[in-house]
């Protein structure tokens, strides 16, 4: 049998004398594992069109097992992306953690749909790399790289609690002003009196909470032009590290 999956190339790894065992996120499929055979012969086409990032249509033959790639159809190869060094490692690192955290075979449309949408946000900023100064230029794309976090967190049923205390549910004061605690074992924000009976708490400025919550309601694009503390990102990026050693 052959399937067609629209896809996004995770990652890959050798094996055999040739060959190479490819990691991919498919929308029909979720993530999904396939081996292409004599890819690392010198002038392999097939090599080229699958590289990290790839988004692609690819056909995979498969019977029993893994199956194997036949062929890739590139849709976008977000060269911006790849030329610039700064998105690059970053978006590494961001698939590193993707692979890490989403299991093989678990279809889920809006997970294909947000990688998507992140790539395209990096690779559209990374365009205009050279019009902004370097320092906005990686505060942006360390904007998008925790909105993306954050909200596939959310997608894969690992969102926090930000209404209210998670604890006790009692009302958080939504000052932007006042700092707020949060504890990813409790599962989101916590009131004072909770969080002084709770261990591991970390204490988020609440500019960083309404960016959570803008980040649930808006599409990654919209972030593109959006401008944040650098202090805000990392308390961001600070509960999602935390979240990240949770699960
Ligand atoms: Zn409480």
């Amino acid at each position: 049998m052959e399937y067609k999956y629209t896809s996004i190339v995770l990652g890959k790894r050798d094996v055999g004398e040739t060959d190479r065992i490819y990691s991919l996120y498919t929308l029909e499929g979720g993530k999904v594992q396939a081996l292409a055979k004599g890819v690392r012969k010198t002038g392999a086409k097939l090599a080229g069109l699958l590289e990290n990032f790839t988004y692609a249509d690819i056909s995979v033959a498969r019977n029993q097992g893994m199956g194997k790639i036949t062929s890739s159809v590139v849709e976008n190869g977000f060269p911006s992306l790849r030329r610039d060094y700064y998105s690059l490692s970053k978006t590494l690192s961001i698939f590193n953690i993707f692979n890490k955290i989403v299991d093989l075979d678990h279809k889920d449309p809006a997970v294909f749909m947000l990688l998507r949408e992140f790539l395209e946000a990096v690779d559209s900023q990374s365009l205009i790399s050279s019009t902004m100064k370097a320092e906005d230029y990686e505060d942006r794309i360390e904007l998008l790289s925790s909105v993306f976090l954050y909200k596939l967190l959310d997608t894969l049923g690992y969102g926090s609690q930000i209404d209210g205390c998670a604890e006790c549910g009692k009302e958080i004061g939504k000052s932007v002003e006042a700092d707020v605690f949060f504890s990813a074992r409790s599962g989101g924000l916590v009131c004072s009196e909770c969080g002084s009976k709770t261990g591991n708490i970390l204490s988020l400025s609440g500019n960083s909470v309404k960016l959570m919550h803008i980040s649930l309601k808006n599409n990654l694009k919209s972030f593109a032009r959006l401008k944040a503390q650098r202090k805000d990102v990392n308390h961001i990026k600070m509960a999602i590290r935390e979240i990240l050693a949770w699960i």
